[in-house]
């Protein structure tokens, strides 16, 4: 049915702005979370391949970091233009191999594309700084570089988004580039390739190499002296161990890692916009995001409605393959991570939480899982302290400021914190406390390509977006002149 999607997309590993097999001839499926049909067979990357990459990531670093800011924006911006002149086949890819909803898809190219686009206007502004040394009046001129050869490693949630969060102002900076996406989800990144080379990128400035044996191939560069950045989306766990990797060479690290993001309602809050945020927060991606709200705390004058509200919009959820049109809750990404969520409802269930709605796996084909609420959920339900990854919202009540700060501050993770009141002077206060890298205060998005995404606590280390997200591929370099 979608054969004529697939027949334009390369499933090759792009090398030196070549396509070529794997060097062992190695490949791998992706799957169709919709269906479980096999939809493509993609080169599996070996270590030499790495290396190979690393190799012409060299060759075309000097050239790249030397052209002009001004001409590395133009092909940023191209590259923006291209993107969405394409959006439309770059979603039906995206839901095809991940299974988001075709909204969702449609949301998360605008997103990816914006990378590019906002990075095309930072790559003009890598602004130094002079000052006098106090004491000896020497001048301190300040300027920034670019860092090297970065490897980029990318999660499945997001096939578009967190590569080209990546992408962008590495390219911005000046910095070649050797990706390695998810093996759920490579298409996206390969379809990519081409449009990018339309768009002026030279070759070897951008390297995409899937692999099924992720871990020696990532570690094999992170071992290889010229790669200098390493920047890793993904999960917590993986992300301590590429820290451990890059150690040994001193590799400079940008960690995006999980998230268990708290969603508080104030008994004073606008609680339609909070159902509009909570339905954001959780749903967007059926939850399959870092971002995804893990725990509601809703104060208990207000539980009643909110629960009575969230369930209803729960439940009006069209369940679906994303790509038909009025679905908007495709399957997840795979069996693994929908049989996580059986485990951590029925877990939760088993400890005494009550089913709004859900809760029950419909027959195949699809790894499918229906919108599901939870309340009272007891404290020590595993759900509330790991990623739920999947469309369940788990509800529980609070009585006072202080107790719903100290329980949402009460996780290993710092990435995102939801909250809803109408009282801005709590909001900012009681934001304040959190420990948490973004707040949404009456908003349930926080992504914006301009503003510094990131975590706290062992969410992660560095921020992508913003002008910090470049400041992550640039070495500051000071000179000490007299003149
Ligand atoms: P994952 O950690 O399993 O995999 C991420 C990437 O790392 C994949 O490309 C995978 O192939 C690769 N990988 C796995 N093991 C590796 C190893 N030993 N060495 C090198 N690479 C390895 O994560 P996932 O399941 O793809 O994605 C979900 C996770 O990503 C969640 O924890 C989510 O919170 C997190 N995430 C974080 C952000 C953020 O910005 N903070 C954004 C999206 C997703």
């Amino acid at each position: 049915m979608y054969e004529n999607l697939l027949a334009d997309v390369p499933t090759d590993l792009w090398i030196g702005g070549k396509w070529r097999k794997a060097s062992d001839g190695g490949r791998f499926d992706v799957i169709d979370p919709a269906t479980e049909r096999i939809i493509a067979s993609v080169a599996s990357a070996t270590v030499e391949d790495a290396i190979a990459a690393i190799d012409a990531a060299e060759a075309a670093f000097e050239g790249w970091a030397s052209r002009k800011p001004r001409e590395r924006a133009e092909i940023l911006r191209r590259s923006y233009e291209l993107i969405m002149r394409d959006a439309e086949r770059f979603a039906k890819l995206i839901t095809l191999e991940n299974g988001k909803a075709l909204p969702d898809s449609r949301s998360e190219v605008a997103y990816a594309a914006e990378f590019f686009r906002w990075y095309a206007e930072e790559a003009v502004r890598n602004i130094g700084d002079v000052s006098r040394a106090p004491a000896s009046g020497a001048r301190i001129l300040v300027h920034h570089k670019p860092a090297g050869i970065a490897v980029l490693v990318t999660p499945w949630n997001f096939p578009a988004a967190m590569a080209t969060r990546k992408i962008g102002p590495a390219l911005a900076a000046g910095c070649p580039v050797v990706l390695k996406p998810a093996s759920d989800t490579p298409l996206t990144m390969l379809a990519l390739m081409p449009v990018l080379e339309e768009a002026g990128v030279p070759a070897g400035v951008i390297n995409v190499i899937p692999s099924r044996s992720s871990g020696k191939v990532v570690g094999a560069m992170l071992h290889d002296p010229r790669v200098r950045v390493v920047s890793f989306t993904g999960s917590t766990e993986v992300g301590r161990k590429l820290l451990r990797e890059a150690a040994d060479n001193i590799v400079k690290p940008a960690m995006e890692l999980g998230g268990n993001a708290p969603f508080i309602v104030f008994e004073d809050a606008d609680i339609d916009a909070a159902i509009d945020g909570a339905m954001i927060a959780k749903m967007r991606n059926m939850g399959e995001a870092c971002t995804a709200a893990n725990r509601f705390y809703v104060h208990e004058k207000v539980h009643d409605e909110f629960a009575a509200k969230l369930t209803a919009r729960m439940a009006s959820l069209k369940m679906g393959n994303g790509l038909d049109e009025g679905v908007n809750l495709g399957p997840l990404v795979n069996k693994d991570g929908r049989d996580k969520v059986i485990e951590l409802v029925n877990d939760a269930v088993e400890k005494g939480a009550r089913i709004l709605t859900g809760g029950r796996v419909p027959d195949g084909p699809g790894f499918f899982y229906p919108a599901t609420v939870l309340d009272n959920v007891p404290d020590n339900a595993k759900m509330l302290n790991e990623e739920i990854f999947g469309p369940v919202a788990s509800i529980q009540t609070f009585k006072s400021e202080e107790e719903v700060i100290r329980r949402a501050n009460d996780t290993e993770y710092g990435l995102v914190a939801y909250l809803y009141t109408r009282d801005l002077s709590r909001g900012l206060r009681v934001s304040e406390k959190l420990d948490f890298g973004m707040i949404g205060l009456n908003r349930g998005l926080v992504s914006d390509p301009a503003a510094p995404f990131g975590g706290m606590k062992q969410s992660g280390i560095g921020r992508e977006g913003a002008h910090e997200g470049m400041m992550e591929f640039l070495e500051t370099q000071y000179v000490s002149v007299t003149w």
